[in-house]
């Protein structure tokens, strides 16, 4: 066995920055982490990154499997074995009984492309389910959609993000990355100091809104008629690139005829937004020479989010943006495998490379890959809260496979989740910690952390990049590959599922040769050896940076525009819930929480849930910065920290979604999703505040 390594050049365990960093032992056995030079990062970090390694001497470690005996009774250390077997006879029974959609499975966008493949290939090879889907459904899926569309492909950023740093213009609608992802602002810096404009679309003063040269500040909800009006007046002033439309793109006769409805003072009176500030962004975005725009969860989390980014895309085909160098359209993603995670064969339609499971030809071409007929691969399956919601129902799931997500925490309507995951007959969590979603499972699996196992990440700019291990994990600890295989092999499948992540990722390679995400040209030397390779990459080739430069991957080449409109959210504030909420983010924590709530510094930072509002709603209410207050929507009730903050509309408060329990956000959250791409509306809501008395 080789001693384990001083140091590491690795890569960031949380956001889809993947932020470079090089992790070294010391002496007493820690780690030290230190951010390394890298055209995304350059050279920093966030407090997050700074802090990671301290997870792996958390005392919260698990390092040994928990098996409850049966409902009811507490979790208890098993072997390996004893919790192994106990998985695979309940997945065989519950199989028999019910058939293969009886058991189903939910992975994360944080997983690596070798994990979401093998989790992929596991559930449609050897459970043979339909029933698979993941987080990143409540992450990136509108963002996904609307490109597809399009483009014919989803590259979150279709260009290196260095072009941010070099653009006239950019405008980001939704999206908090000096929160989020800080060193991403480094790139907006530099486009400041050579004279750039920022352009910011938040309904609150965020951070990153600070920076703006213009700041809009739309009701929640009010992103698409934003959009719609700014094109309006691109269209109206005769500031549409007329060459590139008639050469590089189809469908914009509907889409001129449609903004015609969306003039300033109508779209002022729809959003809130003053009309000559839609104005204004018009004439910067038309007078830039090289123009960005970029959407994040704040234009996606809606019942419209596909049509809301469609509207983006839109104004940027219309000012003959995207595959010019230096401009373009791009989708800033938010978990860490928040690209890859969605190629490889995790989401409930796809398979890996962005493959389709309903088309027979992409469906024959795995199965040869896999050694399978393709009629033995499962039809497509459902999203991931239609999933949740069918657990534990007659005819639903009734046992559940989870790895690399914490959905007690981070879906919409959580109580509601919490019940249907208490409804399983078995739940299955593969975690380094007993999560809020692990604490409910009937097993928990002890896994690896980042920094215990190789595997390739798919950044933001659809960079993929090698995350190495530093040192093997404690025992007692196994890989999530290694978890699939032990399991695939006790369900008959003794070939197929190595548990090496380069042997994975070796088979990655073929399944993907010849796919929209084509990786076959991609091999961990080269990994090792660049600053990351961008797919698409067929074998013998360099990458692509800018994919759309010459042509859209469409039938015809050409970008297709979206002829969208105007439509409220599912659920707007009334006399009895009169606030909209907003959820999101903080900067010293991430995503459920399941690992930021674990470090000292950040929870000094972040300690607890609270609840932004403006000082005149808490006059009205009677209460002071700090007191505790109720937040009540039709689905539930949480408790959260009054924040008085000048920089939120009247008519909005903002939680950020952390936290579990009383403080957890999702408590409220509305399970209503956009048609399209089944993404929640995280992003508002309808509430009521109440003074909770002393
Ligand atoms: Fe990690 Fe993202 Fe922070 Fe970079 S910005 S250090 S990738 S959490």
């Amino acid at each position: 066995m080789n001693p384990p390594a001083a140091s590491v050049d690795t890569h960031c365990p949380y956001c889809a920055l993947q932020c470079a960093m090089t992790l070294t032992r010391r002496d007493d056995g820690s780690v030290a982490v230190a951010g390394r030079e890298f055209p995304t990062n350059r050279g920093g970090l966030c407090h997050k990154g700074w802090t990671a390694a301290q997870l792996l001497q958390s005392a919260d470690r698990l390092t040994t499997p928990l098996v409850r005996a049966h409902k009811g009774a507490p979790l208890l250390p098993a072997s390996w074995d004893q919790a192994l077997d106990m998985v695979a006879a309940s997945f065989r029974q519950l199989a028999a009984e019910h058939g293969p959609d009886a058991v189903a499975v939910f992975g994360g966008g944080g997983l690596t492309n070798e994990k979401a493949y093998a989790l992929g290939k596991f559930a449609r090879v050897v459970l043979r389910t339909s029933r698979i889907d993941y987080n990143g459904r409540f992450c990136m899926s509108s963002a996904a959609a609307a490109a597809n569309r399009a483009f014919g492909v989803d590259r979150g950023m279709p260009f290196p993000l260095q072009d941010v740093g070099e653009a006239d213009v950019v405008m980001l609608v939704g999206a908090n990355v000096a929160e989020t992802m800080p060193p991403f602002v480094r790139h907006l810096s530099a486009q400041r100091e050579r004279g750039g404009r920022l352009i910011v679309v938040d309904p609150r003063v965020t951070p990153t809104a600070r920076l703006a040269d213009l700041h809009l500040q739309p009701v929640p909800g009010g992103d698409l008629a934003l959009l719609l009006g700014v094109l309006h007046v691109v269209v109206a002033r005769g500031w549409v690139d007329e060459d590139y439309v008639r050469d590089r793109t189809t469908g914009f006769g509907a889409v001129r005829h449609r903004v015609s409805a969306y003039w300033p003072e109508r779209v002022e009176a729809l959003t809130g937004v003053p009309a000559d500030q839609i104005r204004e962004a018009a004439r910067l975005l038309a007078g830039a020479n090289r123009a960005i725009l970029l959407s994040g969860r704040g234009a996606e989390q809606h019942s419209k989010g596909v049509d809301t980014v469609a509207a983006l895309i839109d104004l940027a085909l219309a000012l003959g943006l995207p595959g010019r160098p230096g401009s373009g359209y791009g989708a800033i993603t938010g978990q860490g495998n928040g690209q890859g995670g969605r190629e490889h064969g995790q989401k409930a339609d796809q398979l890996p490379g962005y493959r389709r499971l309903a088309d027979p030809a992409d469906r024959a071409f795995v199965a040869e890959v896999w050694g399978v007929a393709p009629d033995d691969l499962p039809a497509p399956g459902l999203p991931a809260s239609q999933l949740l919601e069918a657990l534990g129902r007659p005819a639903g799931p009734q046992a559940l496979l989870v790895m690399g997500s914490n959905p007690v925490v981070s879906a919409p309507r959580s109580i509601a989740v919490t019940e249907r995951l208490d409804a399983l007959a078995l739940l299955v969590v593969c975690d380094p910690f007993v999560s809020e979603t692990a604490a409910r499972a009937d097993v928990v699996l002890p896994v690896a952390q980042w920094a215990e196992e190789d595997g390739t990440m798919t950044n933001l700019e659809g960079r993929v990049v090698l995350r190495r291990k530093l040192s093997a994990p404690p025992p007692g600890v196994r890989t999530d590959l290694d978890v699939i295989a032990e399991l695939a092999h006790r369900l008959g499948h003794q070939q197929g599922f190595p548990a090496e992540p380069q042997t994975v990722f070796a088979e990655l390679r073929l399944a993907t040769r010849g796919a929209p995400a084509d990786y076959s040209g991609i091999d961990y030397d080269r990994l090792g050896a660049e600053d990351g390779v961008f797919w698409p990459c067929p074998q013998d080739t360099v990458g692509t940076p800018r994919p759309f430069v010459d042509a859209f991957p469409t039938a015809d080449g050409r970008a297709r525009f979206a002829d969208v409109t105007d439509r409220a959210a599912a659920e707007l504030p009334d006399a009895g819930y009169p606030l909209h909420l907003t959820t999101g983010r903080v900067l010293a924590q991430y995503q459920s929480g399941n690992q930021t709530r674990r470090i000292t510094e950040l929870v000094a930072v972040a300690p607890e849930a609270f609840v932004e509002m403006h000082p005149v709603v808490a006059d009205d209410l009677g209460v002071v910065d700090g007191e505790l207050v109720q937040v009540v929507s039709r689905r539930g009730h949480a408790v959260a920290r009054a924040m008085l903050s000048e920089g939120i509309r009247m008519d909005t408060v903002f939680m950020p979604f952390h936290w579990p329990d009383a403080g957890n956000a999702n408590r409220l959250t509305n399970t209503a999703t956009d048609p399209v791409s089944g993404m929640p509306e995280f992003k508002v809501c309808a509430v009521r505040l109440e003074r909770i008395a002393p």
